[in-house]
């Protein structure tokens, strides 16, 4: 089986808890939402097709794989495509490397496929005011099959975010013992709203719930991918 990948490339993790560590980054080609914010090229123009073995192949010719913190599979959406994954990490594990998902955690039973190959799960609490859609149920059942694996959870947020929003993300966060962070939404390599908006909000999620932290995307204020 073969699968297009969009891009691979190594850079720095500029979202979250594992913020500044060395990933190589796999970008997958599809994604199952369509977020009104979405600033991702994930289309298979210019992507290269690999089995299993052919990429990792690549990877382990082209990178020294033991300098890296972790993989980080991202998309798109990764978990599409759970069939070619649960081939290609057991090749990986061979290395000492982390497997990071990155995921708009929507497709739990993909994940119970893989889960005993990922590390870390970095995983989206998508709002309908950012992205046009309802999936706080789908985010329900997918942080139900977390377990045991270190998971936090992200809100990309901007000017529409709305009380009752973050009382469902806290009612999530509390219900599986999740760390949240807070991200703003970026136009370009700019946020989306004021320092002042992010500390409101910051102080509304930390009224009721204490393990939240607020974090800009950080590769993009270095210029970095
Ligand atoms: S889940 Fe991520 S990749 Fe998919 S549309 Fe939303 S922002 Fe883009």
């Amino acid at each position: 089986m073969k699968t297009k990948i969009k891009e691979i490339f190594s850079s720095i993790q500029g979202e979250g808890p594992v913020i500044g560590y060395k990933q190589l980054f796999i970008r997958f080609c599809a994604c199952n939402l369509k977020c009104k914010y979405c600033d991702t090229d994930f289309s298979t123009d210019n992507a290269y097709e690999y089995s299993p073995t052919e990429l990792f192949e690549k990877i382990s010719n082209e990178y020294n794989l033991d300098t890296f913190h972790s993989i980080s599979l991202t998309g798109g959406e990764p978990l599409l495509f759970v069939d070619f994954l649960k081939e290609f990490l057991p090749l990986v594990k061979k290395y000492n490397i982390k497997i990071y998902l990155e995921t708009n955690a929507t497709l739990s039973n993909q994940l119970n496929i893989i889960k005993n190959h990922i590390d870390i799960i970095a995983a989206d609490i998508k709002l309908p005011s950012s992205t046009g859609n309802n999936t706080f149920n789908e985010h329900k059942n997918f942080f139900k099959n977390c377990n045991n694996i270190p998971t936090f959870a992200k809100i990309v947020f901007d000017n529409n975010i709305t009380d009752s929003e973050i009382q469902n993300c806290i009612n999530i966060a509390k219900e599986y013992n999740l760390e949240l962070v807070l991200q703003p939404k970026m136009i370009e390599n700019q946020m989306a709203v004021t320092s002042e908006f992010c500390n409101s909000i910051l102080d509304k999620f930390t009224s009721d719930y204490k393990n939240v932290r607020l974090i800009p995307q950080v590769h993009k204020f270095i210029n970095v991918r």
